[in-house]
């Protein structure tokens, strides 16, 4: 089996101890050489300064590669321009480029009057602005906001084709899930990376309510194992193997590159690396 390339996803700490928690978690991950990591950008646009305070601190101290995810909600274009120049004045050219959720409590996307109205808008803007490597979000169960699946391809190629990347998928739980979306985005022209987004699942009260919340669907195996494990109290070992299983499945249908959303937690994560051969790279000079 080939070892995949690995990039994890981290989002900002809101107290103290959250802080303790997201640096150990990035000192159990880098040994494992990511190719990037990713700090998220709270939904509503909740975590500004917070994101870009984390992302330029990563950058400096960790020596990891950083992305900073960025949305469309609450800012104007200038705002959000403002932020991605003040990434690349730091040193970040990576950008996963997001329209965002709305703030809590809101009923659906409502553009800032003088903000970016999509997506798209905002790879346009972020391509006039600098020179960033572009990442965005892709949907292997469909994005719930979709008319079907092949306008939701569409959109995802308008995304690439105004200027993004690479894309990073919403998790999903089965592999074939995620092989039909890629052999659909082939069928509509699409030739850029498509990594998949792996979610290794530490709670699963909550990952049940995250999933419904974005419309990934839950096999009906899933929920049984998972209602068992916990009852069991067994639950970390049934995350691991089939965290494992999944991502040993998208590996044998070619697939080299895997995208962790780890919620600062880095125990699952690191785990299921290790049992896909990912370990840390030992360099010579440490060896003598
Ligand atoms: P888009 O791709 O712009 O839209 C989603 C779908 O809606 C499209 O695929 C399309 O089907 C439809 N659609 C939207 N606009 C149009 C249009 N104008 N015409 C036709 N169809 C349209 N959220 C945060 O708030 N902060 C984060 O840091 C964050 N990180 C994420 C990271 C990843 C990898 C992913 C997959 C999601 C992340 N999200 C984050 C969640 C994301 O903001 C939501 O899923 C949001 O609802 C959609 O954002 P998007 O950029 O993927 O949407």
């Amino acid at each position: 089996m080939i070892r995949p390339e690995i990039s994890f996803e981290f989002f900002p700490p809101k107290n103290i101890e959250a802080t303790f928690r997201l640096w150990d978690t990035v000192q159990v991950l880098s040994p494992l050489n990511p190719r990037f990591v990713s700090v998220t950008y709270g939904a509503g646009g909740t975590t500004r300064d917070l994101t870009r305070d984390v992302v330029a601190t990563l950058h400096k101290h960790s020596g990891l590669r950083t992305a900073a995810h960025l949305t469309c909600v609450e800012a104007t274009r200038e705002e959000t321009l403002q932020i991605a120049r003040d990434f690349a004045a730091a040193g970040v050219t990576d950008i996963v480029a997001l329209r965002g959720d709305p703030p809590k409590g809101a009923d659906g996307f409502v553009p800032h009057p003088e903000g970016f109205g999509s997506s798209v808008e905002l790879i346009e803007g972020l391509k006039e602005a600098g020179d960033f490597t572009i990442r965005v979000g892709a949907y292997p169960d469909v994005h719930p906001e979709a008319r079907d699946q092949a306008a939701d391809i569409e959109f995802l190629k308008r995304k690439l084709d105004a200027g993004a990347d690479e894309a990073l998928t919403q998790f999903f739980f089965e592999a074939e899930t995620f092989f039909r979306f890629r052999d659909a985005c082939v069928k509509a022209g699409i030739d850029k990376p498509i990594v998949p987004g792996i979610f290794p699942i530490e709670n699963w009260k909550g990952a049940r309510r995250f999933a419904e919340n974005c419309g990934t669907k839950i096999p009906a195996w899933v929920i049984d194992a998972f209602e068992t494990a916990t009852r069991d109290n067994r639950q970390d070992l049934l995350a691991t193997a089939v965290c494992t299983e999944l991502c040993s499945d998208l590996i044998e249908g070619g697939v080299d590159k895997l995208h962790f959303y780890t919620l600062n937690r880095p125990e699952l994560t690191r785990d299921v690396c290790f049992a896909l051969g990912v370990t840390p790279e030992v360099k010579l000079e440490n060896v003598a």
